[in-house]
């Protein structure tokens, strides 16, 4: 058992729900059961398995299995309880929570001394259709498998496949879907549709040279200032972003990552307790997307914040019940962030902005922070804070 500074247990055994075992959940209970394990944990999650999203573009060269962890896995390793179902709430009850402390689940009573909500953020979805893909598509079944069972389906002489979204997700999934129909020697037109005129506007300009370039020389279309109206039998519907002229380009399939919905957010003080009515909930917590923090740290969408809140909240969890009461502030700084462009490619920053790294060097800086989380995940802690 490892020693957390300010950190007296006083109650014989805590219970702490987390709803969402994703990377901010995952990361909580790892540190919870790090500095208290006899903490008696439950996880709530519809879903059967915790997944390595951050992999997921990686499922057109390996099977998607390599990043799924079953929940029944975590539970005999870490010895805690998955319950399979999905947990709502509507402003103005936590504060009902906080008071109650128990959360009734699938007709079962669950108590609590402390709750962390961790249940990350939807992906927009579009109106399903057998030639559209999104996002939770892949979490179902590998890219591969996905691609090469759509273009059995579909044998056309001339197939051209419209990737919407040049945000980190639609980049880092058209690079891997070019060397996917390259290496399978397809001859499948590949176009990137995206509603701004640069990519990754995110990121530092760097980022969007980069990518343009690689995508010119890969011989990927862009289409810049274009919005996504639909995709029918053979074609996607377009519309300019500037003249709103409506066009249409001949697709067999188009793939959307149309980013996030940011609504359920629970806004939090700088120790990740969940503020209702201005005030502070002490014993209901919230990490990872979900959440924004009023504090100087980062509060951005990514699986670095979500882990740094995630082992934040844990530490506070346990002053909070131990004596002292001592809370420690959310103050991380994102030391850097890398886009991949397929098995060989990469760019990112590091350290600062303007700090842009391409190729090789950016790709073993994703791979770093990859094996990092994969150590957390195995019960190996090696991040700093
Ligand atoms: C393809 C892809 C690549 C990415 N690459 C990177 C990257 O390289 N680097 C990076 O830093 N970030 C990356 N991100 C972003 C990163 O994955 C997210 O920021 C991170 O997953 C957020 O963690 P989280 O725990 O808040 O949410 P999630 O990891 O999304 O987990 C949320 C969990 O909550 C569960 N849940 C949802 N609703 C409910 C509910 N109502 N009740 C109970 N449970 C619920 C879900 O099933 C899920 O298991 C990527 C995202 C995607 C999609």
């Amino acid at each position: 058992m490892a020693l957390l500074p300010f950190y007296i247990p006083k109650q014989k055994r805590l219970k702490v729900v987390i709803i969402g075992g994703g990377y901010a959940g995952i990361a909580a209970l790892i540190t919870l059961l790090r500095y208290a394990p006899d903490t008696d944990i439950t996880i709530i999650d519809p879903k059967q398995q915790h997944i390595k999203i951050t992999h997921l573009q990686e499922t057109f060269r390996y099977p998607l299995t390599d990043f799924l962890v079953p929940f029944a896995d975590i539970e005999n390793r870490y010895g805690c309880r998955h319950i399979a179902a999905s947990i709502h709430f509507s402003s103005g009850e936590l504060k009902n929570y906080q008071d109650k402390k128990q959360l009734i689940v699938n007709e079962e009573v669950v108590n609590f001394d402390y709750l962390l909500i961790a249940s990350g953020c939807e992906y927009r979805a579009a109106d399903h259709d057998d030639n559209v893909l999104s996002l939770h598509d892949f979490t179902i079944s590998a890219g591969s498998e996905l691609l090469t069972q759509w273009l059995n389906k579909n044998i056309q002489s001339e197939q051209s496949i419209s990737v919407v979204g040049g945000g980190a997700t639609g980049i880092q999934f058209l690079f891997e879907i070019k060397q996917f129909l390259r290496r399978i020697k397809s001859k499948a037109e590949l176009r990137l549709i995206h509603a701004s005129q640069h990519v990754l506007e995110q990121f530092p300009d760097g980022f969007n040279t980069y990518v343009q370039s690689r995508m010119h020389e890969m011989d990927i279309a862009f289409y810049p200032n274009t919005s996504y109206l639909e995709q029918q039998s053979g074609q996607i519907f377009l519309a300019d972003k500037q003249t709103q002229k409506q066009f249409e380009l001949p697709s067999s399939l188009s793939i959307l990552f149309l980013g996030m919905k940011q609504h359920n957010i629970f806004t939090a003080n700088a120790f990740g307790q969940v503020i209702e009515d201005q005030k502070p909930l002490s014993n209901i917590f919230a990490a990872g997307d979900c959440s924004y923090y009023q504090s100087l740290g980062s509060n951005t969408l990514t699986a670095q914040s979500a882990v740094r809140k995630g082992k934040l909240v844990a530490r506070n969890i346990l002053r909070h019940s131990g004596f002292f009461g001592l809370l420690e502030p959310y103050l991380h700084h994102e030391l850097g962030y890398v886009v991949s462009l397929g098995p060989a490619d990469a760019v990112g920053w590091l350290v600062s902005e303007g700090n842009v790294v391409t190729g090789l060097p950016a790709l073993t800086i994703k791979e770093i922070v990859e094996a990092q989380y994969d150590l957390l995940v195995a019960g190996i802690d090696t991040y700093l804070v």
